[in-house]
């Protein structure tokens, strides 16, 4: 290529990353970062052409609950904490598999960022208790736990809920970590975690908020326990999980102007062992899209590189100590 032709494409130099845990290969394209002020909340708000029915009051809206967290009442009336229902349009059926919303709060249009503690922390333990009873139902062999925030990561209510799916195979990125992960010798996520240092965002009690090492859209950032752990239904520390979450979705929300969110619970299959797998929650803010390229070739673009992502995080964590004020 003569010079001139250098010149003319001389942008920030891509660059392309391999995540040996995951098996990613993601295309780091700084030239298609765009500018701060692009990165706006998407303001297109779920119109709601009925009552919630996830309001207190509105029980007969949803299927019978499973499983509820109450003050008061009887199941199917108000006085619920985090009440769980089966989901009206199913995904998998039983035998088959389940698909089951938690819905995580009375209060409508509350937000994990000012949610309080102790809320976010029921909304875990419904998580946990519904792995646990799932995972003894037969044929079910891996679970899935996700929560779309916003129209444009996929939510359809404004009502906070996360939904679980239990499934009769092992999701194919479970399975590929688990062949990725060597069974016996080190694990490469306790191992990327050692290495992470300019990906950090903060450390919280037992938990790290790591850029990971192959984010595959701008801003995305994984929620692990530092010490290994495989099971999320198996954690105690469930407040101290709360505390974390909670910093981190305020960190998002101030970096990025409370974008749309997809946060999804990466947990060991649930009929057998895998104490090689590390659990991990990730989080990732919906800026971008999805379109041929990444559907094509199961690789994704990213603008910003993860290092850059943690550190505009980091500047955004209100909970952050200064300098000078820490211990
Ligand atoms: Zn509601
Ligand atoms: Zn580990």
């Amino acid at each position: 290529m003569s010079p001139a032709a250098v010149a003319v494409y001389n942008w920030d130099l891509s660059e392309v990353r391999f995540d040996p845990a995951t098996g990613r290969k993601v295309i780091y394209a700084p030239a298609r970062a765009r500018r701060p002020s692009d990165y706006r909340t998407d303001l297109r708000e779920i119109v709601e052409t009925r009552a919630c029915p996830f309001c207190p009051g509105n029980e007969r809206e949803t299927t019978k609950e499973v499983f509820a967290l109450r003050d008061s009442g009887a199941p199917d009336e108000p006085g619920w904490r985090v009440r769980v229902v089966p989901n009206r349009y199913p995904a998998l059926t039983p035998p088959q598999g389940f698909h089951e919303v938690i819905i995580e709060s009375p209060v409508h249009g509350e937000r994990w960022s000012t949610a309080p503690l102790r809320r976010i922390e029921e909304a875990l333990e419904a998580w946990q208790e519904r792995l646990r009873r799932l995972s003894r139902e037969p044929g079910i062999r891996g679970a899935v736990i996700f929560k779309n925030h916003g129209w444009r990561a996929g939510a359809t209510r404004v009502h906070p809920h996360s939904q679980l799916m239990a499934l009769p195979f092992i999701p194919p990125q479970l399975d590929y970590e688990l062949q990725a992960a060597p069974a016996a010798g080190p694990c490469p996520w306790c191992r990327g975690l050692e290495n992470a240092a300019g990906r950090v965002v903060f450390e919280n009690g037992g938990y790290a908020a790591v850029a990971p090492e192959a984010s595959r859209q701008a801003y995305e950032v994984w929620l692990l326990p530092k010490e290994h752990a495989s099971r999320f239904e198996e954690i105690r520390d469930l407040a101290g999980l709360a505390g974390a979450l909670q910093r981190l979705w305020r960190c998002v929300e101030s970096a990025l102007h409370q974008p749309a969110v997809n946060a999804m619970l990466m947990t060991a299959p649930l009929d057998a062992a895998a104490p090689h797998y590390h659990w991990r929650l990730e989080i990732l803010p919906r800026l971008g899209t999805i379109a041929g390229f990444e559907w094509a070739t199961g690789c994704y673009i990213n603008s910003v590189l993860p290092e850059q992502a943690a550190e505009r995080l980091r500047r955004a964590d209100p909970d952050s100590v200064p300098p000078g004020e820490a211990g």
